[in-house]
């Protein structure tokens, strides 16, 4: 569908500014393929460019989700413990900043071994391309037959697609990858450090504002209110029904919290 093309372009370049520059940060800091720009339109045709945004998206909302969850669950703890401001402040920093990295570090190690499989895939893939042709032809087509078209035009598409780029012919059918959209590691890792640490702010400043006489119950309800929106984001970006999404999400924090504050108040009144 190649007609396609220039109509879709402009929309991917512009919501690829509009996203946040993550996706450009990262392919140069992921030392970006070489071909990218020529193989933009190619890439355009098979409608990859939503999907992976939403997932982008999504794994950003489910980020400061956790952010809110877990932070909020340890200043409650603290608050449920003591009035003292400098032990929240200490406590709260510290959690934001051990939770952000390790997000982080969780999310670079996990994409990384993810990269070097799908490029170890790729390495093989190519070498069976040398090695081989005339079988990887006819395993190409094979592919084609599978999915349902009559022998003669299967052989005609993995001709044509084995003429235009055999290794990103394969990768599609065989290993389900663009060798042109590899996930950056680095990019993953920030993403999740920045929506983590955007999430935990909430419930930070929410205990560190607000004045000690409210400060449990409403440091809950504003953690509540963050829950309500980031449930409903995730649940809308990933297409489920909102209001159990939203529930789950509300009582699932809620629930942490009042855990987390019960201990606090626990340990204090037996004196630790
Ligand atoms: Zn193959």
């Amino acid at each position: 569908m190649p007609e396609t093309e220039p109509t879709d372009r402009p929309g991917r370049d512009g919501s690829r500014s509009g996203g946040g520059g993550g996706d450009g940060a990262g392919r140069s800091a992921g030392g970006g393929s070489g071909g990218a720009d020529e193989d933009a339109g190619h890439r355009e045709a098979h409608g990859g460019a939503l999907g992976p945004r939403l997932n982008w998206l999504r794994a950003a909302v489910l980020g400061a989700n956790d952010g809110v969850v877990s932070t909020a669950g340890l200043v409650m703890g603290v608050a449920g413990a003591t009035t003292s401001e400098s032990a929240l402040l200490t406590a709260g920093l510290a959690g934001m900043l051990a939770g952000s990295l390790s997000m982080a570090v969780g999310e670079y190690v996990s994409v990384s071994s993810q990269r070097d499989s799908e490029r170890a895939a790729l390495r093989q893939e190519q070498r069976e391309l040398a090695e081989d042709p005339v079988a990887e032809l006819a395993e190409l087509a094979g592919f084609y037959r599978a999915k349902g078209l009559p022998e003669p035009l299967a052989r005609e598409v993995a001709v044509r697609l084995t003429e235009h780029d055999p290794l990103a012919a394969h990768a599609e059918v065989e290993l389900k990858i663009d060798p042109e959209e590899l996930t950056s590691a680095w990019q993953a890792a920030w993403a999740s450090f920045v929506s983590f640490t955007v999430g935990a702010l909430c419930p930070l400043l929410a205990v560190l504002l607000l004045p000690s006489s409210v400060r449990a119950p409403a440091t809950a309800a504003t953690v509540l209110c963050a829950l309500l929106v980031t449930g409903l984001l995730s649940a809308r970006l990933g297409g489920a029904p909102p209001r159990r999404a939203v529930l789950r999400n509300v009582l699932g924090g809620g629930l942490a919290m009042a855990v987390t504050y019960a201990l606090g108040v626990g340990l204090d009144a037996a004196g630790v």
